[in-house]
């Protein structure tokens, strides 16, 4: 596996635009994005610090997986994404090394990045998202 930085954190929240303004108004930070994925039932708001991406999911359907994580754990941190170069092999190399993987093959997340997650139980409890952005490399 090929890791080059933490690409960014999710952070569950219940009032995106509530929360923008705590990242604005009081870590200074400045949301430069506001995407929706419906296929995931979120709206999403990044913010960048340094090399290392803050992304805000707020649900927009309660039975969506960001509504579901909120009503059982609150708001908080989510998963945690690394950047990769070869998604796609790094799945292969994870699958035969026996990890629970959510998504078997990658597909498109926000900001148009090749994504996938793998399963907490076989990450020490994190769920952790891959990601690659073809477009850059
Ligand atoms: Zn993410």
């Amino acid at each position: 596996m090929n890791i080059s930085h933490i690409e960014h954190i999710g952070i569950a929240v219940k009032d995106l635009e509530e929360s923008i303004r705590f990242y604005e108004d009081v870590l200074g930070l400045k949301c430069y994005a506001i995407e929706e994925v419906s296929d995931q039932k979120v709206r999403t708001a990044f913010f960048r610090a340094g090399q290392t991406k803050v992304e805000l999911l707020a649900s927009t359907d309660p039975e969506g997986p960001i509504g579901k994580f909120i009503e059982k754990k609150g708001e908080g941190v989510h998963h945690m994404a690394f950047a990769v170069k070869g998604i796609d092999n790094a799945l292969a190399q994870l699958d035969e090394k026996g990890i629970r993987l959510i998504d078997q093959k990658s597909r498109k997340g926000a900001e148009g990045l090749d994504i996938a997650f793998l399963h907490p139980k076989s990450t020490h409890g994190v769920l952790m998202e891959l990601c690659e952005d073809k477009g850059s490399s």
